[in-house]
């Protein structure tokens, strides 16, 4: 069955262009173009048979800002919400990706980075009510959180008990964006919340061990002032 998406963006042109792309990628797709018209849909969509499985959100909108339709959305569905805007400020972006976002995508874009992130939120969603990810594959990196095993063309990688649990944390949410701070409460605590430097010095030691040229990580990939992300696998 098709997967049905909610694309809601006021401008009309942007719409036009998303609706058309991603129905021929076999979305069935649904637009609004205001805040009280997404929510309008929302009420009508999520209790029935057919609900929706992907809400992509404009903030700028006539009537309102997405970031309350975001955590209206948040208190009462798990539905994944991909944000698209024209703002590009880090504190904004980590706000919204705090605020249950699942990734956050800044205008212009292209389609293939759209479709690529709404894959990876559509996996997340899915996977996490049957189980979390746990097997990672990607070039000749090989991890498998269950066995506890890391390796990198065959070899064994020795990890600290806390660079594992960092690298574990990324796995289950490979290729999107996990926050500063929701790196530092995961697998630290709450309290560490403004130890960045502990991120920045695991950091460089899990590339060290992982990345074949640390000073250019393809894997452990930076979202500048935002969080990391890695690299989507297979
Ligand atoms: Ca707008």
């Amino acid at each position: 069955m098709a997967l049905h998406v909610l694309l809601v963006e006021d401008d009309r042109e942007l719409r036009r262009t998303l609706r058309d792309a991603l129905t021929v990628e076999g979305y069935e797709v649904q637009v609004s173009g205001s805040a009280a018209d997404a929510n309008a849909v929302l009420k009508h969509a999520m209790p029935s048979l057919t609900p929706l499985d992907l809400l992509i959100l404009d903030l700028g909108l006539p009537d309102g800002d997405g970031a309350d339709l975001l955590h209206s959305v948040r208190s009462k569905y798990k539905l994944p919400v991909l944000i698209i805007s024209a703002r590009h400020d880090e504190d904004n972006k980590v706000h919204l990706l705090d605020a249950g976002a699942d990734d956050y995508l800044v205008k212009p874009f292209s389609i293939n980075e759209l479709l690529a992130r709404m894959r990876v939120s559509l996996r997340h969603r899915g996977t996490t009510v049957q189980a979390a990810q746990t097997v990672y594959q990607c070039h000749s990196l090989h991890i498998d959180l269950a066995k506890h095993e890391v390796s990198k063309a065959g070899e064994a990688v020795h990890l600290t008990p806390t660079e594992f649990k960092l690298l574990a944390r990324l796995v289950r949410q490979a290729g999107q964006v996990v926050t500063h701070r929701q790196l530092l409460v995961d697998v630290w605590g709450a309290e560490f919340v403004q130890h960045t430097h502990y991120l920045r010095l695991y950091m460089a030691q899990l590339r060290a061990k992982l990345e074949d040229n640390p000073t250019e990580p393809q894997l452990l990939l930076t979202e500048p002032g935002v969080g990391y992300r890695l690299f989507e696998g297979v």
